[in-house]
């Protein structure tokens, strides 16, 4: 089926387009101090010894730690974002990303008939840079949103990089809740006076009409790799190296593991195989909150529909980094299996993948490009401008291999069912909205 943006989308994208709207280039740099970024041999530590009591561990567990570990996990010691840091992500490259998917918030909110009430959550916000240009939008549409109280809701797992999104959202006015407010660890206010709260897990996010966004959030999460060999699948694990002092290894199970006969689907044609297992949950989490209470979820992250087979990869300084080298000093990352979310998913409908090319041109970037070029002061802010833009979007770049998927309650895209005979049904709905920034629907 081939749907296109609808009329609604692109009155409000001309509106958030007006020359008022601000114009913020470049990017303030990340402050984090070098000592921040050094490896961490404790973090080594800690796994040879859990290695050497429980033996190898799965590669799940092993980026499970590495990563966020409360003490030595590497989100939650680092701001690795931006120029000085290990990546830099899209809404860390211009304003108009997050600006757009703020159009797709007030469209879907919108299509749900303006509910009173709306949540916005954000998964993994980084620095909150994105959020905070959604929130830049729902203020210029204010008149769109009329009376709709918006309340803010972040994921992250983070203590450092919570510090530095309140800082981002809500100045000064946030503080870390006492004992008896979990699961809210932080709370704040931003300058317009919503209400932001900060939560370790999408589970602890209250109930309610919420628009989800998970930005480069699902490819951080834990990965199981598999092997296919001629005694069947066997799991990827990590080991010491018995060869080279102080190193790690990967080694193939002996044995079926309980991840191996569960998480690899029947007739599974790839010899190599990486299942999130997590990402899959935290999408049934997110399915059960938009089949129970309306709203939405925007994921958008690198990855395929089931077809890649090894894609886990370490980053540092923006450099590709093995793996298993420093455990704790480098991002960890594998590419997300859209097909396994779209398999998680349950009384839902998904929409996408598409590419954030075509994405982000369904939602207008194009005319967005057009305003911010005319406020433009000088020249090289103009060409700085242009360059972001061509990061988003050239296939060679961002565009082609970042993905947008969407999660949405059967209800906003079915058709009503044609009529036949004599019509006595006066409730029939109206046929729905086409979902902005996609053109092709696929159910769950
Ligand atoms: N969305 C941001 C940041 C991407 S980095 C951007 O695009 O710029 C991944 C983010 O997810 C970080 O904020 C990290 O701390 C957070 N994160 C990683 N694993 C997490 C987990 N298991 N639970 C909650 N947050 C997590």
């Amino acid at each position: 089926m081939r749907l296109f943006v609808g009329l609604k989308t692109r009155h409000l994208a001309q509106k958030v387009f007006s020359p008022s709207a601000a114009v913020r280039w470049p990017r303030p740099l990340c402050t984090c101090s070098p000592a921040e970024n050094k490896p961490h041999p404790s973090m080594l530590k800690h796994l040879t010894s859990k290695i050497k009591s429980t033996g190898p561990i799965s590669v799940a567990e092993y980026m499970r730690e590495v990563l966020t570990n409360p003490v030595t996990g590497y989100y939650v010691r680092n701001n690795m974002l931006g120029v000085e840091g290990d990546f830099i992500t899209s809404p860390e490259i211009s304003q108009m990303f997050g600006e757009l998917i703020g159009v797709w918030i007030i469209s879907e909110w919108m299509a749900a008939g303006h509910p009173e009430q709306v949540q916005i959550v954000e998964l993994g916000p980084g620095k909150g840079s994105l959020t905070k240009d959604i929130l830049r939008v729902l203020h210029q549409l204010r008149s769109v949103m009329g009376g709709a109280s918006v309340s803010v809701h972040l994921v992250e797992v983070s203590p450092v990089l919570s510090a530095l999104q309140a800082q981002a959202l809500t100045g000064s006015e946030s503080h870390v809740t006492t004992e008896g407010e979990e699961p809210v660890y932080r709370r704040g206010n931003t300058p317009d006076g919503l209400q932001v709260s900060w939560y370790k897990r999408i589970q602890d996010v209250p109930p309610g009409f919420s628009v989800h966004v998970a930005q480069e959030f699902f490819d951080a999460l834990p990965i199981h790799k598999f092997q296919k060999t001629p005694r069947g699948w066997r799991e990827v694990l990590v080991d010491i190296d018995p060869d080279r002092d102080e190193q790690l290894r990967f080694v193939l199970s002996p044995n079926a593991t309980l991840a191996s006969t569960t998480l690899i689907q029947p007739g599974e044609r790839r010899e190599h195989v990486e299942v999130c297992a997590e990402g899959g949950v935290v999408l049934q989490h997110l399915s059960k909150r938009i089949s129970e209470r309306g709203g939405a979820a925007l994921i958008a992250d690198y990855g395929h529909d089931g077809t890649k087979t090894d894609t886990f990869r370490g980053f540092k300084d923006h450099q590709l980094h093995d793996v298993l080298t420093s455990p704790g000093s480098a991002d960890l990352t594998a590419d997300v299996d859209f097909s396994y979310l779209r398999r998680c998913a349950g009384g839902v409908a998904c929409v996408g993948p598409v590419s954030q090319n075509s994405f982000l041109r369904n939602m207008g970037i194009d005319a967005r490009l057009q305003v911010l070029l005319k406020n433009c002061p000088d020249l090289a802010s103009r060409c700085q401008l242009l360059r972001s833009y061509h990061t988003l979007m050239d296939p060679g770049q961002m565009g082609e291999r970042f993905q947008f998927f969407g999660v949405l309650p059967l209800s906003r895209v079915q058709r009503p069912r044609p009529q036949t005979g004599l019509n006595l049904d006066k409730t029939q709905r109206p046929a729905p909205l086409p979902v902005a920034g996609f053109t092709e629907l696929k159910y769950a």
